[in-house]
């Protein structure tokens, strides 16, 4: 069984996940991979440097995120051609993940699972963690140092909450939940979930 599982920043996505581990998924966090793609010595670094050019990347940095990040902001081409070598990339370090898994009932954490629109057909199921956007905002900022207006900016450019919506066979409301709450939710839906033998 193959979980995709999503959410905004700040909705919880990264708590759920923990919660899976404990309800015995194996769980395969493509964030992660792609970080670790573009690391210092990071194995999607010389196809970087040849599309981008060499200053896009540095020997302490790996990819030199700040530069990136600007270039794909002001030019979607840019964009595509970024992706065009880190997709496939991702996709075959994700199926690596996947055939070393222990366990049948696999989770991926995917923040922009909808608005990468490649994933679904990969998934089982997609479950969403959802909360209303000033809780997103209040829990981004109690975390971290970011400021109002750029928790706001992260927002503007993900997915809305109705469009991640639509895309869910499971939601998860996590608004006014415990910690507790929250697994007890997580753990019922593994039991559901989970594939029978
Ligand atoms: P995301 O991965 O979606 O960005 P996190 O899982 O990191 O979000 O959650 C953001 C913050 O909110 C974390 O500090 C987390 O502990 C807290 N949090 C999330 N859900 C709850 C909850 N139901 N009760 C209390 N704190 C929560």
């Amino acid at each position: 069984m193959r979980i995709g599982l999503t959410g905004g920043i700040g909705s919880g996505k990264s708590t759920v996940a923990g919660f899976w581990l404990e309800a015995g998924a194996s769980l395969i966090d493509t964030d992660a991979i792609s970080r670790q793609l573009t690391a210092p010595g990071g194995p999607a670094l010389p196809a970087l440097a040849a599309e981008f050019g060499p200053a896009m990347v540095s020997t302490e940095e790996g990819l030199v995120r700040s530069a990136m990040r600007a270039l794909v902001f002001s030019d979607p081409a840019a964009r595509q051609r970024l992706e065009a070598i880190l997709h496939p990339m991702i996709s075959a370090e994700t199926a690596r993940a996947e055939a070393a898994a222990d366990s049948d009932l696999i989770v991926f954490d995917v923040p922009l699972l909808v608005e990468s629109g490649r994933w679904r057909q990969r998934l089982d199921r997609v479950l969403v963690v959802d909360c209303p956007e000033a809780l997103q905002i209040e829990r981004v900022m109690q975390r971290s140092a970011l400021s109002r207006e750029a928790v706001q900016a992260v927002l503007q450019a993900q997915a809305t909450r109705a469009q991640r919506r639509a895309c869910a066979d499971a939601l998860i409301h996590n608004e006014g939940l415990s910690l507790d709450a929250l697994r007890g939710q997580v753990l019922t839906l593994a039991r559901h979930w989970r594939p029978t033998k």
